[in-house]
């Protein structure tokens, strides 16, 4: 029998909630499991002692006979920018040393009402900005499939916990790829869902028209499960959406015969790495063997499409980071006067790709800038959003590959930020339109590392993504991920 950290949530739910498994046993095991390989990893940067006892509370409340939550006993792992009352919450910044959550977020409420047992916080870019954790101030992530290179980012450390079966479940926040591309570097399922599905109360903001958080998961089933727990309206988040939910797990098995699948004909195949090309092909087949249809649409902003998220999401963050002074909250440098306190506070606990953002942002909104950057990086998006409108008129989704390569060496790209950027170059899109996006594990490249397809769909479709991910999911046969190693 396999190790109950190998299982998926779904199974470790119904296994606890039949009584075959204790929760205390699952998660006393999951936690050893963490322990194991978290040396090599580097998942996690907390790992929260009470787990275990908690654990205990949902046994206690099975042996009452009251009802359980669809996640009872599940061990999760949260991306340390979401908050949890009382806990530790550094979003990967010496900024925030010593800081910790005042309340919890909608996300991690449900979670928690859901049954599920978070059991740590994982490592991320510092504020989420980055594509390979290695802008963390506190600790370097390893992607489990080949310990010498970066696990992706922003959301490096949960795409890492998953990989490394250290649990089955962890959530991630995307703001231009962060779920996604971590997902496709180490293997796994990522779901960025639709702008406001998921409330983002107690998200610590990088670019609050963009930010969203979602699941990363092993199977397509458990992503649909880790949505499901979380979406729908919250008061406390005036951008969260009205529009109902759907059951994501229902239709599953329905099967894709008859869905057209756009592909954009902007992307330039001869571009790719041919490894890359090769899977991307492959995936289209796959699809098509399942009864879909290949259709090729045409959506010619997304080629402006870094070049806007890179204005838009800067401008936000410029003025979202401002409330990290030094006074309200985590780390204070005093030094004389309130000028110098704000100054060297600011200076000292932020990171070289955190200041970056902060100046390019601060730029682009300044008088003078204003209209040639920020208003015009809002035009093309506007324009972009109507594309894909009409292109889905055409289209049920949109398939591209999720990232232009697989996962890069540690300390390959740190040293040219723009080359860095270019990795979000198919993920964007969607955070610009508010569209949600699945990347879905797809084949391995010629070094065995695994790459991604990625799909994307209109507004609140997540429950097709999900359809179409699980029967290609079922078709495409990945391979369980590797004991944590080095190539
Ligand atoms: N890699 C992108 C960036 O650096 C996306 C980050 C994210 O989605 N949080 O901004």
């Amino acid at each position: 029998m396999s190790e109950t950290w190998q299982l998926s949530a779904r199974d470790l739910a119904s296994s606890i909630a039949a009584g075959e498994l204790s929760a205390e046993s699952v998660v006393a095991r999951q936690i050893e499991r963490i322990r194991a390989v978290e040396g090599d990893v580097g998942a996690f940067l907390t790992v929260d002692d009470s787990a275990v006892e908690r654990a205990r509370e949902v046994d206690l409340a099975r042996t009452r006979s009251e009802t359980l939550g669809p996640l009872a006993g599940v061990p999760v792992a949260i991306k340390d920018n979401m908050s949890w009352r009382g806990r530790p919450l550094s979003c990967g910044s010496k900024l925030l040393e010593g800081y910790t959550a005042a309340y919890s977020a909608t996300a991690v409420e449900r979670l928690e009402d859901a049954g599920a047992i978070i059991v740590g916080s994982t490592n991320m870019d510092e504020f989420a900005m980055g594509s390979s954790c290695e802008n963390s101030a506190l600790q370097e992530t390893r992607n489990p499939w080949d310990l010498n290179r970066v696990p992706g980012g922003s959301s490096g450390g949960s795409a890492a916990a998953v990989a490394a079966q250290q649990v089955p479940l962890a959530y991630g926040s995307d703001t231009g790829g962060s779920i996604r591309q971590p997902a496709a570097f180490c293997g796994c399922v990522g779901l960025k869902p639709t702008y406001g599905r998921i409330s983002r109360y107690g998200l610590v903001a990088f670019a609050s028209s963009l930010d969203q958080i979602g699941p990363m998961t092993r199977t397509v089933a458990d992503a649909a499960v880790g949505l499901q727990v979380m979406a729908g309206h919250d008061a406390r988040d005036s951008t969260s959406a009205t529009a109902p939910t759907a059951d994501y797990l229902a239709g599953l098995e329905h099967g894709i015969e008859g869905l057209r699948v756009g592909t954009l004909n902007e992307i330039d195949l001869s571009s790719l790495p041919t490894d890359v090309r090769e899977d991307w092909l492959r995936s289209l087949d796959v699809l098509e063997g399942l009864g879909a249809e290949i259709v090729e649409v045409s959506v010619p902003s997304v080629r402006a499409a870094i070049a806007i998220y890179y204005v838009l999401a800067n401008s936000e963050a410029s003025a979202n980071l401002a409330r990290f002074d030094g006074v309200r909250y985590g780390a204070r440098v005093d030094s004389g006067t309130l000028a110098s306190l704000y100054t060297e506070s600011r200076s000292r606990g932020f990171g070289a790709e955190v200041k970056r953002r902060i100046m390019l942002g601060t730029y682009a909104l300044s008088s003078g800038y204003y209209d040639a950057y920020y208003g015009r990086a809002e035009g093309v998006a506007r324009t972009l959003r109507r594309e894909l409108r009409t292109a889905f008129q055409d289209v049920d989704v949109i398939a591209t590959p999720t990232s232009p390569s697989s996962a890069f060496g540690l300390g390959e790209r740190t040293d040219n930020p723009l080359e860095m950027y270019l990795s979000d170059i198919f993920t964007t899109p969607a955070n610009l339109a508010g569209l949600p996006g699945l990347a879905l594990p797809s084949g391995l490249d010629d070094e065995g590392m695994p790459l991604s397809l990625q799909l994307l769909g209109p507004a609140f479709s997540e429950a097709q993504l999900l359809r179409v991910g699980h029967a290609f999911e079922t078709a495409a046969d990945f391979p369980a991920p590797p004991e944590p190693r080095r190539l």
